[in-house]
């Protein structure tokens, strides 16, 4: 059973991460564990962390929807968690993957309102209206979760809904956002030199990259960092990046974030670091199909640029078009820019383009969190 809960944990390290391009929501870590209403479960579960991702996922409908934690230090050393759970914390805090501050204070709202997400709390933030004029006029933007008939449900703070709604970065999140920053404290996760993260940062399932840093926090009207207090240093513009999506079956299945640095392999199983692996949601002939490595994409000046480099070759669908006539072949080796609207088809109902122009219409059959830990092992790609 201990091992199961370890998977379960694992499956839920994959959806927490501070990446802006990528995160879909914030969330107080430490309500969440401790919302014990939420399964009448121990006081505090890291469990429960999950069953709001599930929560988010079945919401939004996609898959693999991944929150922006952040959480009080004295988190690490709470004795309701188990020490299995403490150590988890730890490591996604080493590994940049939630904010682990001594002062958390308004962080989620300011996080909130720098990436324009919506924010996941019960937390009442009336008084910080004259500060963020979204959360009293954007229905959908603060919303708490609560116990419903098949795990939690939202409800929203202001107004009726349950969907939780993004925004728009705000504009001084826009031009913190294009800059990269420096923590002058050594080895910090967040604001770290090249690459960041802690002893196992090569094997992190979210890519730390300049072009993946979480937004600073302004105090004083200086961007700091939430973590160590200090003053950030301007390490020059940001990486430019694109945001893709990998559609299977109608459904969202993950983003990635395709950045200037590095090309991004997508494939039944990529050897690259990195690399977005498809097999888990393949059936037989799709797994033949598709190549162990199969389409590789790159970002070059502001162009996603799309090389089949497959056995069996690719198709592209331009304007996102699935009628048969319009699909243009992609041959093994062949290379093509991805114009507003085009998917690229790796085989009959998988495609990867970019998420707002990927069209919906299928049937929701999410992966929980929760449910597919147990065979995580059999989704790892082979050595
Ligand atoms: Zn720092």
């Amino acid at each position: 059973m201990r091992f199961e809960i370890s998977k379960v944990l694992d499956a839920i390290e994959g959806r927490v991460c501070t990446d802006p391009s990528l995160a879909r929501a914030v969330v107080d870590l430490a309500e969440v564990i401790r919302y014990q209403d939420l399964d009448g479960g121990r006081p505090a579960s890291l469990l429960r962390l999950g069953m709001v991702i599930d929560a988010l996922a079945r919401q939004l409908e996609e898959d693999s929807v991944p929150v922006y934690a952040i959480v009080h230090r004295a988190l690490l050393s709470d004795a309701d968690l188990t020490s299995n759970e403490r150590m988890v914390v730890r490591r996604w805090a080493d590994d940049g993957l939630v904010e682990v501050l001594d002062n958390p204070g308004d962080r989620m709202f300011e996080v909130a309102d720098l990436l324009g997400l919506p924010v996941l709390s019960r937390a009442r933030a009336d008084g910080l209206r004259g500060r963020y004029p979204w959360l009293a006029e954007q229905p959908g933007r603060v919303l708490a979760p609560v116990p419903g008939p098949g795990g939690p449900v939202f409800v929203a703070h202001v107004g009726k809904g349950d969907t939780p709604v993004a925004g728009d970065p705000s504009p001084v999140g826009g031009k913190l956002l294009a800059r990269q920053w420096r923590c002058p404290e050594p080895g910090c996760a967040l604001f770290g030199g090249g690459g960041g993260g802690g002893a196992f940062a090569d094997l992190a399932r979210v890519d730390r990259s300049p072009a993946g840093q979480p937004p600073p926090s302004l105090r004083g009207g200086a961007p700091t960092c939430p973590r160590h207090g200090t003053r950030l240093g301007d390490a020059g513009p940001r990486p430019r990046t694109e945001v893709l999506a990998v559609r299977i079956g109608g459904l969202i299945r993950r983003r990635f974030v395709l950045s200037e640095e590095q090309p991004v392999v997508v494939g039944r199983a990529p050897e690259q670091t990195g690399g977005i692996t498809l097999g888990q949601w393949l059936n037989d002939e799709a797994r033949r199909w598709i190549s162990r490595n199969h389409v590789r994409f790159e970002l070059r000046v502001g162009e996603v640029i799309v090389t089949d480099v497959s056995t069996n070759g690719s198709g592209i669908r331009p304007g996102g078009s699935m009628a048969e006539p319009d699909r243009i072949a992609l041959k093994p080796q062949q290379s093509r820019v991805l114009d507003a609207g085009d998917m690229v088809e790796l085989y009959p109902g998988v495609q990867v383009g970019r998420p707002g122009e990927l069209p919906a219409g299928a049937p929701y059959t999410p992966t929980s969190v929760m449910a597919e830990a147990p065979t995580m092992a059999m989704r790892l790609p082979r050595p």
